[in-house]
């Protein structure tokens, strides 16, 4: 790899590690893994490269229907065993692949910041939050199919879930490995099995996952990758009349197209789809914290987050005081290669996405607002996908940089005057994932979160997760609710059993 970058002990050290990592996907095609098995593919192959610097990271296997169908078969074909095995069994292997995810953790990481551009200091969590899904679902799996008791007068009727059947996984390439298992996992709990579809712009760390778990004794057919691109692969999957249900995680208008392509096999969805998130500040806040954690929840990760809070509302009063202190901290950025641990912000996922991030630039003047900081591509790295952390400032909310989500480093800011204006604002778009609100006023905190169209709402705080609480979104943002006891609700079909006492007088007809 050419480089640029600023050298130190560290970031060569990584340098080396993840080249010894990668030698494997340079000198072999990446293939599928189908029944248990690496499959080379029917001979279409498409290249990986690292937006590090656009070079080749090597070929990958272009799944077609035919690759689709044999994986669809194997995971229909595994599933009554899947799903037929005791509980504990289940809960015992996902702990097992738990292990062996945060044995591998600081590997994964490495190669998923190559593939991504993601720094690794993120990266490094992402990995073990992995394996934390994993174990958090594997506690579940034993009560996964717990149902309600509902006594009525002559009757007793009492509920219990089974697992749907084959499913498949769609995912995105922003945070490619935390986000399968997030999606794996709980399907694999409930007793599911799966065919997963990893994006073509990140697909390496999928083929750890599923390498990882095979290797913790999972048996074939159970989780099955097939590599490709989404209008194919993808498309193929959501066609398949075996395969029960997708669960997609993507841009709002994949999951439009998902639902036109499975209509006619009735397939279940479950998307989650884009934000244009706001972070609004009041005057009373604790404008310290606010300040961090609005720096943090919009640069961290490239800006290439769901959750990212990509639209800044800050309250008449505190507004030029407070963006001049945000300026301050976005010039000073540390954008670099996303493998030295003092690195903040790496480089975008592919040339394409640079440039409909830099798209918005222009739009940004076109439209009357001010680039207060960046709002050009890092003078410093010309051959990889970097630009300069970017401040708008000035911005009128039905201007495309106030509306769009533009998934990069990218944060574009707006004032208001009351809480009035501020629903009106921060309402005012076509998605409804998350919301940040920085108050100390109770009475305020309870009016905004019950007005404010998002799925998820954090008062004073970045975003911070606790596994069992719903994540989704509302309006273009999503359909249904991950986490906790919600996953299951989608991966498994919920019966109601109801059974006389033999006291009540069944209707007689015919008699007379
Ligand atoms: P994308 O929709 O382009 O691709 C996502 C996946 O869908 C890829 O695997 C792709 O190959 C596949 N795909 C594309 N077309 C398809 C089709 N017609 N049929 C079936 N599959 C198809 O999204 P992306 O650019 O990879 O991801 C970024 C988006 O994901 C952003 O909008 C982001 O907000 C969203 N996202 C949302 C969440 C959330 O929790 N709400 C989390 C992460 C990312």
């Amino acid at each position: 790899m050419p480089q640029p970058f600023p050298s130190s002990p560290a970031l060569q050290s990584n340098l080396e590690v993840a080249g010894r990592l990668l030698e494997r996907f340079r000198a072999h095609p990446l293939g599928h893994y189908i029944n248990g098995q690496a499959q080379p593919g029917s001979g279409e192959h498409f290249t990986n490269t690292t937006p590090i610097d656009n070079t080749p990271l090597g070929v990958v296997s272009a799944g077609t229907a035919l690759e689709i169908d044999q994986a669809a078969l194997a995971a229909d074909a595994a599933f009554p065993a899947w799903r037929d095995i005791a509980g504990d069994a289940r809960r015992d292997l996902l702990h097992r692949i738990a292990d062996a995810i945060e044995a591998r953790a600081h590997d994964i990481a490495l190669i998923e910041s190559v593939d991504t551009g993601q720094a690794l200091r993120f990266m490094s969590k992402a990995a073990v939050r992995g394996a934390e899904n994993f174990r958090f679902y594997a506690d579940r799996a034993m009560g996964a199919r717990d149902g309600l008791s509902l006594p009525a007068e002559e009757h007793l009727n009492f509920t219990l879930r089974q697992p749907i059947g084959p499913v498949g996984v769609i995912t995105p390439w922003n945070t490619p490995f935390m986000l399968s298992t997030w999606k794996i996992a709980p399907a694999l709990a409930a007793g599911c099995t799966v065919v997963h579809k990893p994006a073509e712009w990140s697909p390496l760390t999928a083929q750890l996952l599923v390498e990882i778990a095979h290797e913790a004794g999972l048996p074939p057919g159970v989780l099955n990758t097939v590599h490709g691109i989404g209008e194919v692969a993808g498309k193929a999957l959501t066609e398949h009349p075996l395969i029960k249900a997708i669960a997609f995680v993507g841009v709002s208008a994949t999951g439009s197209a998902i639902m036109a392509q499975g209509a006619s096999t009735l397939k279940c969805v479950h998307f989650e789809l884009g934000g244009k998130n706001p972070v609004i500040v009041f005057a009373d806040a604790d404008l310290d914290r606010a300040l961090d954690a609005v720096v943090f929840m919009i640069y961290s990760l490239n800006g290439e987050r769901c959750t990212s809070s990509s639209r800044l509302l800050v309250q008449d009063g505190i507004h030029d005081e407070f963006v001049e202190r945000l300026k301050a901290r976005v010039t000073k950025l540390k954008v670099g290669h996303p493998l030295d641990p003092a690195v903040e912000v790496g480089p975008l996922i592919h040339p394409r996405h640079l440039d409909k991030v830099c798209g918005f630039f222009e739009r940004a003047s076109q439209g009357g607002a001010h680039i207060a900081v960046g709002g050009t591509r890092h003078p410093s790295f010309n051959e990889g996908n970097f630009i300069v952390p970017t401040l708008f400032t000035g911005a009128s909310p039905d201007k495309a940089i106030a509306q769009q989500e533009i998934f990069g480093p990218v944060l574009t800011t707006m004032h208001f005057s009351d809480e009035a204006d501020a629903i009106t604002k921060a309402n005012g778009v076509a998605y409804g994932l998350a919301a940040y609100l920085w108050t100390k006023d109770v009475g305020r905190t309870v009016r905004m979160t019950r007005k404010l169209d998002a799925g998820m709402i954090w008062v004073n705080s970045e975003n911070n997760r606790h596994l069992p609480t719903p994540f989704g979104g509302m309006k273009a943002s999503g359909i249904g609710r991950d986490g906790g006891d919600y996953r299951f609700d989608f991966y498994m079909e919920t019966k109601n059993v109801c059974i006389a006492l033999d006291t009540h007088a069944v209707p007689t007809l015919g008699k007379a």
